[in-house]
């Protein structure tokens, strides 16, 4: 048996199919934020200054003067680790202050931190799951990756409803019938589409049948509702929804994850979940920033604003350009190529070409033929940076070959300005007129 032949020929593999990822090697400024040096590979490694475009630090809090001042003073008064499980070690005092402020933001009894939301959802989905007697888990088809193992690893039924279909998941649920324990998994905004699930109706169905709610707000939390607690508290149904699950590390900027529940639910989690008692707490530092940014967005709305005003800015300037972007209600600009490998390629040159840095999202990520660019404008980004974005893209489009399209021009508000204005390129200053 050669071994390391099988790992080689496995990664050929990927490359064959145009699935092999590269990282850029990025040393972001957090004063300067989009901005970001960037380290190309081969002989010129000399760094060059480039605009992120794919950050998921959607509010850019990773910087942010409070965060990074909590970090600090965290890591001075405390040290660097955690020092163990907290089964083994106890409980840091950051971590009982984070799980607070979360409780309270979504309006539960308690929270419970882990190392990720990856690990959030392992965990959350296949302990609930598996400690209910016989249970049936209904899961939206587009579920995120670390749900679906989570699935898995409860070793319960499941059945799968389409994509926010509500008439199939009640056709779903009436045949599950009203005394078979039954959770519903869902996502309240998904990352690649952008668009938003019909939670209350969601919520009313988990009523009528009886079921329970599992909700990932990981696209959600920081940015949308009066407090930044997600689309449940935007649409007035946190109370309806029975777990609901976030992360630390996308819009609050830091790293980890959680679940907010009831108290008692909380509490089967945290003593039954391997995935919470066998691992090292989070650092104090990454606690403390994390609920720094909690804090700051309970009450700060300036962030969300800006943020859906770039949102907004991105998606008019690209499809008045005649660029295919998928229009949806959200943050998220997705840009359809529909072939991985014009996809790597303009990615490629948006990045050697104009200093531009937007990851190539290819399958598994997406479907096959839905190969795209996916944008995501921060509160950092100006109506300046948009227009660079603009001409750049189009001058990969016409370099590759990529189709234009007539499709209507994604609307502003009647108060917002239009970057397409600001373009240097007659053609699109036209498009703007
Ligand atoms: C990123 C992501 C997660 C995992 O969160 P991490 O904190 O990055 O581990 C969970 N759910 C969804 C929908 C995600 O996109």
């Amino acid at each position: 048996m050669d071994y390391e032949a099988i790992f080689h020929q496995s990664v050929e593999r990927l490359k064959m199919e145009r699935r092999y990822r590269v990282f850029a090697d990025l040393e972001r400024d957090a004063a300067r934020f989009p901005y970001a040096m960037w380290r190309p590979e081969g002989q010129d490694k000399t760094p060059r200054e480039v605009v992120i475009w794919c950050s998921n630090d959607y509010l850019a809090m990773g910087g942010h003067p409070d965060v990074v001042k909590a970090v600090t003073k965290a890591t001075q008064r405390h040290g660097a680790g955690a020092g163990g499980t907290r089964n083994i070690s106890g409980t840091h005092h950051p971590i009982v202050d984070l799980e607070h402020e979360l409780a309270d933001l979504h309006g539960k009894e308690a929270s419970l931190v882990f190392t990720s939301g990856w690990i959030s959802n392992l965990a959350g989905i296949s302990t609930i799951a598996s400690l209910l007697p016989d249970c049936l888990i209904l899961s939206d088809e587009l579920n995120h990756n670390s749900m679906i193992e989570g699935v898995r690893r409860s070793g319960c039924e499941k059945q799968v409803w389409r994509h926010n279909d509500v008439a199939h998941l009640e056709e779903l649920l009436q045949q599950a019938g009203q005394e078979r324990a039954k959770l519903i998994v869902f996502e309240s905004l998904y990352s690649m589409d952008g668009d938003i699930a019909p939670v209350a109706a969601i919520a009313d169905l988990a009523a009528k049948y009886n079921a329970m709610t599992y909700i990932d707000e990981v696209h959600a939390v920081g940015m949308y509702g009066a407090r930044g607690a997600g689309i449940c508290e935007r649409d007035g149904v946190m109370d309806r929804i029975d777990v609901i699950e976030g992360t630390l590390a996308k819009g609050f900027g830091n790293m980890g994850g959680y679940i907010a529940a009831s108290a008692s639910i909380v509490d089967a989690v945290r003593s039954y979940a391997p995935s919470f008692i066998f691992t090292t707490a989070l650092p104090p530092s990454v606690a403390a920033g994390a609920a720094a940014a909690v804090r700051h967005l309970k009450t700060s709305q300036g962030e969300r604003d800006q943020h859906q005003k770039m949102a907004r800015m991105t998606k008019h300037a690209l499809s008045a350009a005649g660029l295919p972007v998928m229009d949806n209600p959200s943050h998220i600009v997705p840009l359809m190529v529909g072939d991985a490998e014009k996809c790597k390629q303009a990615s490629d040159l948006l990045l050697e070409r104009h200093g531009i840095y937007i990851q190539p999202i290819n399958y598994p990520t997406v479907a096959i033929g839905t190969e795209r660019l996916r944008i995501t404008p921060t509160p950092r980004h100006t109506q300046a940076h948009v227009a660079e974005l603009v001409e750049a893209v189009v001058d990969v489009w016409t370099t590759l070959g990529l189709p234009f399209t007539q499709a209507s021009i994604i609307p502003l508000r009647r108060d917002e300005p239009a970057a397409v204005a600001q373009c240097t390129y007659p053609e699109l200053k036209r498009a703007a007129e």
